[in-house]
């Protein structure tokens, strides 16, 4: 990844979109690093996943003990698993965990047994509309096993006796989760969390899980207004067990998004926050608007992903999430069709570089007073404005200079004027960076 020099850069002063043609590819690379390791909620393959995620940026890992009191919940037991397989009568693997993680129900028991073709029945799932597919499937909070395995396999399965063997853990232990704190001019926090409990799928959510340490590794070589922390938490019980550990800290957070789904061809989603009008979520939409490609707007909605405990009543966090195609619209989601040929390097890096926008106008957006606000400025006389008049059209450039005027009133911040003038952020406030400069402008304090 290019980093943009050794000194630390102000990020005001990166013009967007900002070039960075190698990161697509290097995050597509952390992915398939990421991507055979059995995770779970809690266990040794999460642990893994963090230590690999450290080698990028400073992550803190943190353990907490099975049994803890989260809010309403309790950090469950610790699973981990070694090994698990179906035997057929002639002693041969049907169904290998070592071929493929989503074969065993995350969270199964223990288990050693010989059981007719009927009893295992009970004990698998597969997908009939997508026969060649395995599910992926999960039994946290109540203690069972099973496997996964495609359809077609599943129906050549004949009458019988079968070996199952599941040599798997669920003990006291702990729950484990990473933070990175990126600390910024100002103790205001952007919060950025991702899910890192699922095994072997790519787009959810190895996607995010890279994408958030190539955005944290890059945005650590800028000097920042916001401090930064990124989360890298399981899905439901991380961010339930964050928030209960942190509850002081998070009158810190100004604006968050959870990272997900970044890495299918589909078309680039974003769900509000609760609050549905709060400045992330005018940022995003701004963002997608200008992007110059197809996008959508979800309101928010009380299931998903992580924004449900961010956004739940007693927090109401300004927390959106942006993904591409969103959990549950692809027919690969949840199966072993989610895997290393559905996530392509040229989405990541559109995806990269739509987070990177929102920092950069986060970072950017201020409020400004007009010095000047009875009558027009003479810009001609500046050399701000075009010498030779009756051009039928005036530059844009000209134009976006007379919004700011016009709306730098101390109530209008540079997004407002974008979104009135229905001109992109960073015109208008490379507009507001000449009128600044020539001393019409004064910057309101906050
Ligand atoms: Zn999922």
């Amino acid at each position: 990844m290019k980093v943009l020099g050794s000194k630390k850069e102000n990020i005001p002063d990166l013009k967007l979109p900002i070039k960075l043609d190698d990161v697509g590819k290097e995050i597509y690379q952390l992915i398939n690093k990421l991507y055979p390791i059995c995770r779970s909620i809690t266990g040794d393959g999460l642990r893994e996943t963090l230590r690999i995620i450290k080698s990028y940026i400073p992550l803190e890992i943190q353990e907490v003990a099975t049994g803890t009191k989260v809010f309403d919940w309790t950090v469950p037991k610790e699973w981990d698993i070694r090994d698990a397989y179906i035997k057929n009568e002639k002693g041969e693997k049907i169904v290998d965990f070592a071929e493929s993680n989503l074969h065993v129900v995350n969270y199964s028991i223990p288990v050693k047994k010989k059981i007719s073709l009927t009893e295992l029945k009970e004990h698998l799932f597969t997908i009939p509309d997508y026969p060649d597919w395995i599910p992926y499937r999960t039994s946290y909070y109540k203690e069972s096993w099973g496997f996964c395995l495609s359809h077609k396999k599943y129906s050549e399965l004949n009458d019988g006796e079968y070996e199952v063997f599941i040599d798997s853990t669920l003990e006291n232990g702990h729950l484990t989760f990473g933070e990175y704190y990126l600390k910024g001019q100002q103790s205001d926090e952007v919060l950025i969390s991702c899910h890192t409990c699922h095994p072997s799928l790519c787009n959810d959510n190895l996607s995010g899980v890279a994408l958030v340490t190539f955005l944290a590794k890059y945005l650590s070589s800028f000097s920042l207004k916001y401090s930064y922390r990124f989360l890298f938490i399981p899905a439901t019980i991380g961010s339930i067990t964050w928030l209960a550990l942190n509850e002081s800290r998070v009158a810190n957070i100004k604006h968050g998004l959870v990272a997900a789904c970044l890495g299918d061809p589909g078309k680039s989603s974003y769900k509000k926050s609760r609050q549905g009008n709060a400045e992330i979520d005018r940022v995003v939409m701004h963002v997608l608007k200008h992007s110059g490609y197809d996008y959508e707007i979800i309101e928010f909605y009380p299931y998903g992903y992580d924004e449900r405990q961010y956004c739940s009543p007693g927090f109401n966090l300004p927390v959106g999430c942006l993904m591409r195609t969103p959990n549950g619209r692809f027919p690969e989601y949840h199966t072993s069709g989610d895997n290393l040929t559905l996530v392509q390097p040229p989405y990541l890096l559109d995806s990269f570089n739509k987070f990177v926008s929102v920092v950069y106008i986060l970072e950017n957006n201020k409020k400004y007073l007009n010095r000047n606000p009875k009558c027009e400025p003479q810009l001609g006389k500046r050399g701000l404005y075009r010498n030779i008049s009756g051009h039928a059209d005036t530059g844009i450039q000209e134009c976006a200079m007379l919004w700011v005027l016009n709306l730098s009133d101390g109530y209008h911040t540079l997004l407002d004027i974008a979104d009135i003038s229905g001109l992109e952020f960073g015109l208008i406030k490379s507009a507001a960076d000449a009128l600044f400069e020539h001393n019409l402008l004064k910057e309101c304090s906050e």
